[in-house]
């Protein structure tokens, strides 16, 4: 249902760019999919270069004050501005369960996330460190904010990746500009025209657009800093168009995560939290399981306490109740995740669970991107389920007996995001876990962000990271201020 709140914040009808502290309307609009109806969910914005000058020459003016604006207040905007989104929380998840998919329970935890996201920045904060002091001189290391950062945001987590981004660049003193994913604009649309209550003008942004959109904003002059989540192969484009400027870059890129179980592991705790980790958000996650290494001593009993769960998992619309899966998020993506479907066929891959063409057949009746939950038993380590990111529910299981060998296929993948190994022994765990080559790697659990801590991706999974008190520095330019004292100058 649309609601207006008392200051006005029209929650659901209507959907702007905010420019200059503005909503804004472009000529031409264009709609986000609802992927659970197929049908067309509001007009948004349809960006123009003008657009993007607008916003960059807003942002510029915008940062001359931000930048000097006090820490204190900085972290009380932010802290204002998370309470702000608390108090609309289930507009929100309704919003986002419409447009993303994903089943409310999740589309609520994916609000809280974002909310506790902006408090959990706040506890940062970059100090001046004195480097190197004596009688004559005093050497500083200060971390000073870029300017306009860019945040382009992909549509499998539009509100929490949008808040990972905003919180760290307006602490540390810079103004953003996001750019939402055209399959799913709305969430961000709505989370920077409720920031305007918050922040002056210009200092948050949004511009929403078609597929030129980013390649604008990253080839302009203007912004300092991309910050980036996305895949891998768009993650190469924004780094070549950002090089030209020299704008800093973030990368948070794809992730083909392994998960490597022994053979000590409590199969029946385990095997369900395997499979959950593998089918959260439909498999759209960056660092959902997406590899499956059993021991083979365990490995069909292992199996088929997998398929015993996994066969639980209802899939429909996200307003559904008891709905584990919604559908895929859009159709470009449905599409390429079928194409895994089809390979079953000619690949001959042993199907343990789901397979058929992937479609869910009731669900699909109602048009929406709806894929069967579906594990492939045993694939050859070079076929294509095992070395690409399906992004979809669809996952090989494979076994192991030699820890040399399973760590080296594990590692044997041009991706490194995340990685987990699950044992009782903590020593084999952890032995093996310090061998994988992966941003993070988890032992007896998987996908559990600290937000204090550092996440980013090795290898083609990324460059630099976000969280943490890194996660400010990558706003930041650093500065050594040498400071001769006047007795020693003379
Ligand atoms: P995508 O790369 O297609 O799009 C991401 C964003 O980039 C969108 O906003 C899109 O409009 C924009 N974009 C597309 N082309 C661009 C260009 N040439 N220049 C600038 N911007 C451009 O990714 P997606 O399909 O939206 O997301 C899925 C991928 O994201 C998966 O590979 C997943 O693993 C990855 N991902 C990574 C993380 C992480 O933190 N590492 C988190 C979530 C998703």
């Amino acid at each position: 249902m649309d609601s207006i709140d008392t200051k006005g914040f029209d929650v659901f009808s209507r959907y702007y760019n905010t420019i200059n502290g503005k909503p804004t309307s472009t000529k031409e609009v264009r709609q986000g999919i609802n992927p659970a109806t197929a049908q067309p969910n509001p007009d948004v914005p349809v960006s123009t270069p003008q657009d993007v000058e607008d916003a960059v020459a807003a942002g510029k003016a915008a940062f001359k004050k931000w930048a000097s604006t006090p820490y204190v207040e900085r972290k009380k905007a932010i802290l204002a501005f998370a309470d702000g989104i608390e108090q609309h929380l289930h507009d929100f998840a309704k919003l986002l369960s419409k447009e993303q998919g994903k089943p409310i329970q999740f589309a609520v935890g994916e609000v809280h996330s974002a909310i506790d996201c902006l408090r959990s920045t706040t506890k940062f904060e970059l100090q001046e460190e004195v480097v190197t002091e004596d009688d004559e001189k005093k050497t500083i290391l200060r971390h000073t904010p870029l300017g306009v950062a860019v945040g382009i945001v992909p549509w499998n987590f539009p509100i929490s990746l949008a808040c990972g981004k905003i919180a760290p660049a307006v602490l540390t003193g810079n103004v953003i500009i996001i750019k939402p994913s055209p399959f799913t604009p709305y969430c961000g649309l709505k989370l920077v025209e409720l920031a305007q209550r918050f922040f002056p003008p210009g200092v948050i942004q949004v511009l929403s657009g078609d597929d030129n959109l980013g390649p604008w904003l990253t080839a302009h002059p203007g912004p300092d800093k991309i910050s980036f989540t996305g895949s891998t192969a768009t993650g190469k484009k924004v780094m070549e168009s950002a090089a030209k400027t020299l704008k800093r870059v973030t990368l948070e890129l794809g992730g083909k995560d392994p998960a490597i179980i022994c053979k000590d592991v409590d199969i029946e705790a385990v095997a369900p939290k395997i499979a959950t980790l593998a089918f959260l958000n439909s498999g759209q996650i960056c660092i959902a399981i997406k590899r499956i290494y059993v021991h083979s001593s365990i490995y069909e009993e292992f199996r088929a306490a997998m398929i015993k769960f996994a066969q639980t998992l209802k899939v429909g619309p996200g307003n559904e109740d008891g709905v584990f899966m919604g559908p895929i998020q859009n159709a470009m993506q449905f599409e390429k995740v079928k194409t895994f479907f089809a390979d079953i066929e000619k690949e001959q891959w042993n199907v343990a669970l789901g397979g058929g063409n992937g479609t869910c057949v009731d669900n699909a009746k109602q048009g929406g991107y709806f894929i069967t939950p579906t594990i492939i038993d045993r694939p050859a380590d070079d076929s294509r389920i095992v070395t690409e990111e399906p992004f979809g529910p669809i996952v090989p299981l494979m076994t192991w007996s030699d820890e040399a060998d399973v760590i080296e296929r594990a590692n044997n993948t041009h991706l490194g995001l995340g990685a987990s190994v699950w044992s009782n022994d903590l020593d084999q765990a952890s032995r093996i876990a310090r061998q994988l080559d992966a941003g993070s790697v988890w032992v007896n659990t998987h996908l559990e962000i600290d937000m204090a801590a550092a996440f980013g991706g090795h290898k083609q999974s990324g460059i630099g990271h976000e969280c943490g008190i890194g996660g400010l520095k990558a706003y930041c330019n650093t500065q050594t201020l040498y400071l001769k004292k006047p007795k020693a100058a003379l």
